[in-house]
């Protein structure tokens, strides 16, 4: 197929139409004489945005929580069955932050802040967008750790006197061990597409670094998908072609909406007068044909997109964005396909089992029923509710009113139903005969406190929350990124004051990730709390679904909660006013971020990694090693040369190039045609073909070598979900410097009363491995060249109970 294509075409294909040129937050050309459509692009990670009639899924950070790889799987499935529904053809997701600041802005849209809990989640949810035929886009790559900075454009626009987006430092061997770790576990899930950053790493723009597109992504993970800049991410025309750039999004260059682009008729003239060699654009053209391909995009079945994301009503501007009046003439752009399916009961599944209890004092929960049922509920706090304006009445959710669904920025989606707290807490306490009690406006404690008193010896339900999102938006002076770890609104004093004077209070947080409990959290009148995380749409039916014990609370902790941000040490720590022009941000703690941290400084967290509370009690016995294959060498060879496929293809004449006759141009479109072919020089030399790529064994890294084996029984009177969590030691008489001990694996299982049931973990070069910066590889510790004395640890949590054996 690109054999066949004109350059036209190819150049077409890997360039966006231009902000709002186009259905979908981003649209490319087509090549229309061998049947390539333009492909649509959408948001995002937990929904289709800018959408009627989908569903709301619970946020990456919720499904992490659940620490359940067949639900990760199936909301991955669910998400690409509603895209596919809506005629997208690439998800802008999963993302995957590493949360190596706790008060990182999206860390909420990513998996936490392990890069084995988060791999785990990628990768499933990649086979389950990607299944449905969509194209799954893993984002961003890489080190977009925090808002404030990420882009020169946004910096300036708050008055920063900044000249360059900020630049991530990071050594090759955290870059590897964590923020690329899930990367690598997207791209061995099949990955069609990688979305680089906004953000500089090492003082090179993401979408412009040969070091880590060509070199770690293309050749040491072998990835052969495509990759798409984030929206203006692009700095350059020739430098980000050449350093393996294969798409630009979306189109328009350095501001959105301009109709300039880097690449359109800058990448034809480019090639034209050899700055970029003609097979450096076959090469992003396959790459992109090839994802289509291989997620079966061909089929006349794969639908066009059926919505618009800029027009609501049903007939609408082709051209949203054309400011050109005669070019925004009625076509039919929203057929409010209803794609939500059943998925409202995988979404409120998700939300209940992430939902962790972090206290639960006398067994004050789960409430009973019939004649134990409580006698009075007070639901207290504007969490309770949906935004009192509307459920979507701030632009992409970038407000914090009401239930706290999810966080906001291009990560969120217009919910088409919402079911809040209160609702569902009414329903249940109906078939009870409970007396419920609320204030749902947060502005007035006073209001809230003369409620509990009228009505003592009832159980109070406190609601706080905490918010964050993309830099675009600021909500309450928070700029992306959170300001600090605190409650907003006053939570604080809220549950204080409450707790003050109702002897049974149950406290409920939604945040997008830690907060700082310290004021509250071991009041004896706070008799429990439970961290409902982002639950999206279902937020009430999964809350009362733990409070009354239908589902016993399985979810665990995807981050430390610390005593205070401090806690998290320096590299924790968002940079808030620019140290440079170019703001330069050292990622100087290395591999030390979260419980890494924590273990090394021994710095006792409130509650630890892996960390949540059961209405049962496990217990873990029975450990033991397999050894599947011995290794017999440590370091993994180059596994040879490719040679790229072979694409027929000669540079055209200029003249060629032009417009088109039959076209009328539309402003602000990125075409690939000229208007002018004069002073376009072609460079006689030789042209080069397109690159040998010389591959690591990205097989051996992925080869299991151990199997760990152990069992978990329910000791307690209920039956429920065991998370059994495997951390690793590594050998300490190697010379290497490694962390005290690292997640490698985690297993959710049912265990019924008195059952037992056997977990088993997979261990991989990669997960008895580091990098070794010397050698440019992953290789195995080797002691007194011997290879062993790991310690393996089968555990409720970080720094919970377990068995361990060396
Ligand atoms: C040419 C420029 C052109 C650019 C497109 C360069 O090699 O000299 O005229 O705008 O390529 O990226
Ligand atoms: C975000 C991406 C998103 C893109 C398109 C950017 O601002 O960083 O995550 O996919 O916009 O909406």
């Amino acid at each position: 197929m690109v054999s066949k294509m004109s350059l036209a075409e190819k150049i077409n294909i890997t360039t966006g139409t231009g902000w709002q040129m186009g259905p979908c937050v981003g649209n490319t050309g087509s090549a229309d004489s061998v049947g390539f459509p333009g492909l649509c692009l959408q948001d995002g990670p937990l929904g289709v945005r800018f959408a009627d009639s989908v569903t709301v899924f619970p946020a990456g950070i919720t499904v992490a929580s659940t620490w359940d790889r067949d639900l990760m799987f199936k909301r991955g499935q669910a998400l690409g069955a509603e895209m596919r529904g809506k005629g997208v053809n690439v998800m802008l997701g999963p993302a995957m932050m590493g949360n190596r600041m706790p008060a990182g802005g999206r860390n909420w849209e990513g998996f936490g802040a392990d890069p084995v809990l988060s791999g785990v989640a990628v990768g499933e949810t990649v086979k389950g967008i990607q299944g449905e035929g969509v194209i799954a886009c893993a984002k961003h790559y890489i080190g977009n750790e925090q808002e404030i900075f990420r882009q020169a454009v946004e910096a300036r626009g708050q008055n920063w006197a900044v000249d360059e987006a900020i630049s991530a430092n990071i050594g090759g061997r955290a870059l590897r061990e964590i923020y690329a770790w899930p990367f690598m576990d997207a791209v061995e899930s099949g990955v069609g597409s990688v979305m680089c950053s906004y953000n500089q790493i090492n003082n090179s723009y993401a979408c412009q670094n040969s070091y880590l597109l060509n070199g770690l992504l293309k050749d040491e993970m072998n990835f052969q998908g495509f990759v798409v800049s984030d929206w203006i991410a692009q700095r350059s025309g020739v430098a980000s072609a050449l350093a393996g750039l294969d798409m630009t999004m979306p189109g328009d260059g350095r501001v959105f909406a301009d109709g300039g682009s880097y690449w359109g008729s800058e990448l034809t003239t480019a090639v034209l007068n050899s700055s970029v060699p003609l097979s450096r654009v076959d090469d992003m053209a396959l790459r992109i044909v090839a994802a289509w391909y291989s997620m079966g995009q061909d089929s006349s079945s794969y639908p066009r997109p059926n919505f618009s994301s800029w027009f609501r009503l049903p007939q609408g501007p082709q051209y949203f964005g054309s400011d050109d009046i005669g070019k925004k003439a009625g076509i039919t752009i929203n057929n409010y396909t209803n794609v939500k399916s059943n998925h409202s009961s995988l979404a409120r599944q998700i939300a209940a089992e992430s939902i962790v209890l972090l206290k639960n004092t006398n067994n004050t929960l789960p409430f009973g029923s019939g004649s134990n049922a409580r006698r009075s509920l007070m639901v207290l706090g504007e969490g309770a509710m949906g935004n009192k304006n509307g459920v979507n009445s701030c632009i992409d959710r970038g407000c914090n009113d009401g239930t706290l669904g999810q966080g906001w920025g291009s990560g969120s989606v217009e919910y088409s139903s919402f079911y809040s707290p209160l609702e569902a807490i009414q329903e249940k306490a109906r078939e009870d005969g409970t007396l419920v009690s609320y204030v749902t406006s947060e502005a007035d404690h006073n209001r809230i406190y003369a409620t509990v008193a009228s009505y003592p010896n009832s159980t109070c339900i406190v609601f706080a929350s905490a918010d964050s999102g993309e830099g675009y938006l600021a909500a309450e002076g928070h700029h992306g990124d959170r300001n600090d770890l605190k409650l907003w609104h006053n939570g604080d004093r809220l549950i204080q004051g409450v707790a003050s004077m109702c002897k049974d209070t149950v406290v409920v947080i939604h945040a997008v990730g830690p907060v700082d409990m310290e004021s509250f959290i071991e009041h004896p009148n706070v008799t429990a709390v439970v961290l409902a995380n982002l639950p999206g749409q279902e937020a009430g039916s999964s809350l009362t679904d733990v409070l009354w014990g239908g589902v016993n609370p399985s979810g665990r902790l995807p981050y430390t909660i610390g005593r205070r941000l401090a806690d998290y040490g320096p590299g924790g720590q968002v940079m808030y006013t620019p140290n440079h022009p170019i703001p330069q941000q050292d990622f100087d703690e290395g591999l030390y971020i979260d419980y890494r941290h924590f273990d090394k400084f021994n710095i006792i967290p409130r509650f630890d990694f892996g960390f949540g509370m059961s209405y049962t009690t496990f217990e873990f016995s029975d450990i033991n090693i397999e050894v599947v294959k011995t290794p017999t060498e440590f370091l993994p060879t180059r596994n040879g040369t490719v040679q790229p496929p072979k694409i027929n293809s000669t540079i055209p004449d200029a003249k060629e190039m032009l417009f088109p006759a039959d076209i009328t141009q539309i402003h602000k479109y990125v075409y690939p045609y000229l208007s002018s072919s004069s002073g376009i020089t072609r460079d006689n030399t030789p042209q080069p073909s397109a690159s040998t790529r010389s591959l690591v064994d990205t097989d051996k890294l992925f080869t299991s070598l151990l199997k760990v084996r152990a069992k978990v029984k329910n000791n307690g009177a209920v039956a429920g979900k065991a998370v059994a969590q495997l951390y690793m030691s590594y050998p300490n008489s190697t010379g290497v410097d490694f962390p005290v001990q690292v997640l490698r694996g985690f297993v959710k299982v049912q265990v019924e009363v008195n059952q037992t049931v056997d977990v088993s973990f997979d261990l991989m070069w990669r997960d008895l491995g580091y990098y070794d910066e010397e050698k440019g590889a992953w290789r195995l510790p080797v002691e007194g060249g011997k290879w062993g004395g790991y310690k393996f640890m089968v555990k409720s949590s970080s720094r919970g109970d377990g068995v361990e054996k060396d």
